[in-house]
């Protein structure tokens, strides 16, 4: 399962940040912009999901997509989480950009879900084996710097999730160096090379035909 961070408008609705929970949250506050180059975070998440399918697919891996164009309201992470159950995914790989504050900041993580009994105890073993593959592959293939793993209990889209599920923040959108390099064919084909190979690592298969 691949799911294109956010949709070309938030979702100011919001949901229960896990099952039973009386805490609710946000469906989607919606993404960054590129501090340089001006592209919504959404479409940058969209075109750097859409190659990984192809490379994915061309491996002989079946994709299911959250979604594929950026044309509405995003659907918030309950839904996400969802889809990627109901597919029955090996992966449920959550593809977003960083945005920050100061411009200084850079870098690419992955996130996965913190350990919370009766809601991330039976994917977060899973997970976080697949963020220490992901997480090496790409920053292997972009050379931006390693922000390393970081594990979170206060994301919807985890807490839902009855599938390994990660997310990786490719780098900052809001660093005109990033950005630069993000809005290239150039960058966005890494970024894919790299997400790709980690995805096939983790399922045990040869990542040659990435
Ligand atoms: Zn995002």
């Amino acid at each position: 399962m691949i799911d294109p961070g956010h949709d070309l408008r938030a979702n100011l609705q919001t949901e229960p940040i896990g099952p039973g929970s009386s805490t609710l949250k946000i469906k989607d506050g919606g993404g960054t912009r590129g501090v340089v180059s001006g592209t919504i975070e959404a479409e940058l998440n969209l075109a750097i999901s859409l190659h990984v399918r192809a490379l994915l697919e061309q491996s002989g891996i079946r994709v299911v997509m959250t979604r594929s164009r950026t044309a509405g309201t995003s659907m918030g992470n309950i839904a996400r989480a969802g889809i990627a159950n109901r597919a029955g995914a090996a992966l449920f790989l959550r593809i977003h950009a960083d945005g920050s504050m100061s411009h200084a900041s850079r870098g690419t993580h992955t996130l996965y879900p913190a350990l919370h009994a009766g809601w991330t105890d039976d994917i977060y073993a899973r997970s976080e084996a697949a963020a220490k593959i992901v997480q090496a592959e790409l920053v292997g293939a972009l050379g931006f710097p390693d922000r390393g793993l970081q594990a979170r209990s206060d994301f919807t889209g985890f807490n839902w999730a009855d599938v390994p599920a990660i997310l990786v923040e490719v780098g900052f959108m809001t660093n005109p160096i990033e950005d630069r390099a993000l809005a290239t064919d150039a960058y966005r084909t890494r970024a894919a090379h790299g997400l790709c190979r980690g995805v096939l690592l983790f399922l045990r298969r040869s990542p040659s035909r990435c």
